[in-house]
């Protein structure tokens, strides 16, 4: 199994109980060894480019991306990356309310490598967590 090759996720979640609910999902799956949280779109950028006060942040080797966030939307995090010859590279599993196909089409434009739509069940997303696993496998496979 090549989970472990995944060390550094960064979850980008400005709702706590997603945010709170998702993490502990992610602590009990082989993915949560190194999770870092930001709040909003911004955060993620600066986490990203290493900018402060984020100057001593590992890469991520994924990236799950709430859309709806506060500062700059996720969809605009998602072109920001896309148009880095850097970042462009780290997959991006946009995760959202909305199963709106326009939401869903602009993320693969923007080259989300995934998309799923949050369960109306907090207790739900270690599903999530299972489908970002098996995400995972096929990427490294
Ligand atoms: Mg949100």
């Amino acid at each position: 199994m090549p989970l472990h090759l995944l060390s550094q996720i960064l979850l980008v979640e400005d709702s706590p109980d997603d945010a709170f609910f998702l993490q502990n999902a992610l602590e009990e799956s082989r993915l949560g060894n190194h999770l870092h949280l930001v709040r909003d779109g911004a955060q993620a950028l600066a986490f990203l480019r290493r900018d402060p006060p984020f100057e001593l942040a590992p890469r991520p080797n994924l990236v799950i991306l709430d859309l709806n966030l506060p500062k700059i939307p996720g969809l605009e995090v998602l072109k920001a990356m896309q148009a880095d010859g850097d970042l462009r590279r780290i997959p991006v599993v946009v995760l959202t309310t909305s199963s709106a196909e326009e939401d869903l089409l602009t993320s693969f434009q923007y080259q989300a490598a995934a998309f799923i739509t949050k369960p109306r069940d907090l207790d739900d997303y270690e599903n999530v967590v299972h489908r970002i696993e098996l995400f995972w496998l096929q990427l490294t496979a």
